[in-house]
């Protein structure tokens, strides 16, 4: 299989990258774990260009906040029957998702607030057909999960 380099994820991270091109890469890491790691490790090298976090627990209300900003545009957004602009299309997505598996990784409690949450800001009436941004998020924990799975068996 071929893969995309950390270099190539970069552009991918920071929009630089044609629609045709961005798709094929969308697809692919949600069928690759090796360009998934590729892909967390250039939003971390992003990142670094974002704004610091200073206080975790205000970091996870922004994060909410936000997602529910996103969701609630778009909502808005295929209702009144407009093209939906891609969530992909903002670095701060990108920034969530490493967030979420940095968070993750340090406490659960958080996790499952995550969760929940997004189990409630889900709407069914203005749920379309599985997104690709569901699908990757979906991954995204399955892959959290592994690793968390990984980290036990080396506790024992
Ligand atoms: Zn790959």
């Amino acid at each position: 299989m071929m893969h995309y380099s950390e270099q190539e994820w970069m552009k991918y991270v920071k929009n630089e990258l044609d629609k045709d091109v961005r798709e094929e890469y969308e697809n692919h890491l949600y069928s690759c774990d090796q360009c998934l790691e590729s892909y967390l490790m250039a939003v971390e090298a992003e990142e670094a260009e974002l704004p610091m976090i200073s206080n975790e627990a205000d970091f996870t209300t922004l994060v909410m906040a936000q997602i529910a900003d996103v969701k609630r545009e778009t909502a808005q957004k295929s209702l009144i029957g407009k093209k939906k602009k891609s969530i992909y299309q903002s670095s701060f997505f990108h920034y969530s998702i490493a967030a979420a598996v940095t968070i993750l990784l340090m406490t659960t409690g958080v996790f499952q607030s995550i969760t929940q949450y997004a189990e409630n800001v889900q709407n069914p009436n203005l749920q379309e057909e599985p997104s690709m941004t569901q699908g990757l998020v979906d991954k995204t924990f399955a892959w959290m999960d592994s690793l968390e799975g990984k980290t036990k068996e080396v506790d024992k």
